[in-house]
């Protein structure tokens, strides 16, 4: 779906380049609004909740009013981050969400190229106001929903796409601490505290510049992966103990039930990295962790080697993301059906590269 019949003109014009007009419009975009909504993908991540705090901190620096929007609620060890923001839950505070649309004048959608990725009500409410839309994003096959787009798959994150929006507007002199921390914590949590290949020589620049500004940065590792909970590492110990390993196909597999997660006083974010552990076994190219997520299966996809597991999950997942890490989702079903299918279409995919 296009919103905007103008940009999707624009887009199949060969002599037009989204990256370079946008950075001329961004900044005029921004400061000729009054209102700015900021949209999150639904399950809020450190990248996509980091930018959105970042983007909205910068706005302000702007004079320019913005308020953020998760779909659904945050892990809990992001809550030092948003403090003093503005912001709306909007599947715990629904009736807001009318006034909030009917005041913004831009719509900012952001670590997400899909606008399903936001959820039914937030996708109705966007569709219903007929205003510009403005996607920022580093996730593979955008669907080109939005008026203006500054999409670039090679970012390590949407943090980096901030700094670096920020850094074309000539304003990194506007960044304080508040913004670093914002951004610094969607670089590492998306690299994988720079691990992952997505990190680039660019991605290490950022973090040094951000460095200067004297943020506590073992603090923020420390808050992200140093303070669980005791059920949440008894839930890992169960976790890991259900890995099982096709050696034959390369392939690591992890399947939690909601009654299993349950057991173990579950709260949002815990099952956050259980995919990884699948993923270090050696000789485990690819790792899929499953888990039941209310009425839906939520799938994690995760590969070392060349085997891409975006497309992987877009052919059979409804999903996306990038070729090392990637996400999807099905309608409920037996466990046995999961893994007959998963086997199944893990051999089909492979036999067509
Ligand atoms: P995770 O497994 O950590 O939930 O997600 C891994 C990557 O895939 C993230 O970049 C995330 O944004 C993306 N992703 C997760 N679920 C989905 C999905 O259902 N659809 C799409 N297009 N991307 C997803
Ligand atoms: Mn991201």
């Amino acid at each position: 779906m296009n919103t905007n019949p103008e940009s999707s003109q624009d887009l199949a014009d060969s002599s037009f380049n989204p990256q370079l007009r946008v950075f001329f419009v961004m900044k005029d975009l921004f400061t000729s609004c009054s209102y700015v909504l900021i949209i999150s993908h639904q399950g809020p991540d450190g990248d996509s909740i980091g930018s959105s705090i970042a983007l909205a901190r910068y706005l302000k620096k702007l004079s320019v009013k913005s308020h953020i929007i998760f779909p659904d609620p945050f892990p809990s060890y992001f809550d030092w981050l948003i403090q003093g923001e503005d912001f709306t839950v909007a599947n715990l505070d629904s009736e807001k969400l009318s006034s909030l649309f009917d005041m913004a004048d831009l719509i900012c959608c952001l670590d997400f190229n899909h606008i399903y990725r936001c959820g039914e009500v937030l996708h109705s409410h966007i569709k219903k106001r007929e205003i510009d839309t403005l996607v920022i994003d580093h996730h593979t096959y955008p669907e080109h929903f939005s008026t203006y787009e500054f999409i670039d798959d090679s970012a390590s994150s949407t943090c980096e796409l901030i700094y670096r929006l920020i850094q074309e507007s000539k304003d990194l002199d506007l960044i304080d601490k508040s913004i670093s921390e914002a951004i610094y914590t969607g670089l590492v949590t998306d690299t994988g505290s720079f691990k992952f290949s997505s990190t680039s020589s660019y991605t290490h620049q950022v973090a040094s510049e951000l460095m200067k500004t004297n943020f506590d940065h073992t603090q923020i590792q420390q808050r992200i992966s140093d303070e669980n909970s005791i059920s949440r590492l008894h839930l890992l110990g169960y976790a890991l103990q259900k890995i099982v390993v096709n050696s034959e196909l390369s392939l690591a597999f992890l399947l939690l039930t909601d009654k299993e997660i349950k057991r173990f006083d579950f709260k949002k974010g815990d099952t956050e990295g259980f995919v990884n552990y699948a993923l270090s076994i050696k000789g485990v190219e690819v790792a899929v962790f499953v888990r039941e997520d209310e009425s839906i299966l939520k799938f994690s996809f995760r590969s070392k080697g060349k085997i891409k597991v975006n497309d992987f999950a877009k052919l059979y997942y409804n999903g996306g993301g990038h070729e090392n890490a990637a996400g999807g989702s099905l309608q409920l079903m037996s466990q046995e059906k999961i893994t007959q299918e998963l086997i199944e279409n893990f051999k089909k995919y492979c036999q067509g590269q």
